[in-house]
């Protein structure tokens, strides 16, 4: 399998991360039911999935080829994943709860054990007290370099090109997000809040050896109401 060309019995169109080592672009594969990844060879981890074959992107060196697992929400999320991504929904709530704009991000490391939490914290003035920054520096004290590559920060939204650079130069692994940026600055849009200083580009762009997973359609409405009480200051 190499280049395009349709995997049976698996769904939908994704496009093959190009690999960070030397950002060859592999082309497209058809995949069906979910997203597709490509081992990421410089850290030797793989995205969680099913192995639905491999690509050639130099002679004599292949990378295996993973689909996700189908899931109704469209995002390669399970239960005990879920269960950070609630927590990250109680933290923004929380936020909007002390005056403060509604995000939540909880880190996870490779074990799946919570290592810490944070909610925004931008209402005093600092507007960079976003939980995905203080994250990302508060690992660098609590993790080795290969425990923050193996960890996952799960988060209400998408970080913004602050928190993903810094998630990025930390070596933090995987981020799954609620509500994407785009969705957040469509909202904003429509509530007539003024754009933000700072442009609003996808971690992809940002950080591209990350990788991302979102939106998560189950738990998009929560976040989004949240959004609407902040600037309206009623619920939704
Ligand atoms: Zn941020």
């Amino acid at each position: 399998m190499q280049g395009r060309g349709a995997v049976p019995g698996i769904g939908r169109v994704g496009r093959i991360p190009a690999p960070s080592e030397d950002a060859l672009d592999v082309g497209s594969l058809d995949v069906v039911g979910g997203t597709v990844g490509v081992e990421q060879a410089r850290h030797g981890c793989r995205r969680r999935g099913v192995h639905v074959g491999t690509v050639s992107v130099l002679p004599g060196r292949e990378r295996s080829v993973f689909a996700s697992r189908p899931c109704e929400d469209g995002a390669v999320i399970e239960d005990r994943e879920l269960v950070h991504l609630r927590r990250c929904v109680e933290l923004a709530a929380e936020a909007l709860a002390a005056g403060d704009e509604p995000f939540g991000s909880v880190l996870v490391d490779g074990d799946g054990e919570v290592r810490a939490e944070d909610r925004n914290r931008v209402a005093g003035g600092d507007r960079t007290r976003h939980p995905e920054f203080a994250l990302a520096r508060l690992s660098t004290t609590l993790m080795t370099p290969e425990e923050r590559h193996r960890a996952t920060v799960y988060t209400s939204g998408e970080h913004c090109p602050m928190c993903a650079a810094a998630h990025g130069w930390v070596g933090l692994g995987r981020i799954v997000y609620v509500a994407s940026s785009a969705q957040l600055s469509a909202w904003l849009s429509e509530l007539g809040v003024p754009a933000p200083p700072v442009a609003t580009l996808p971690v992809s762009d940002v950080a591209p050896n990350v990788v991302v997973e979102g939106p998560v359609p189950s738990l998009v409405e929560e976040i989004r109401a949240l959004h609407v009480r902040f600037h309206r200051g009623n619920a939704s």
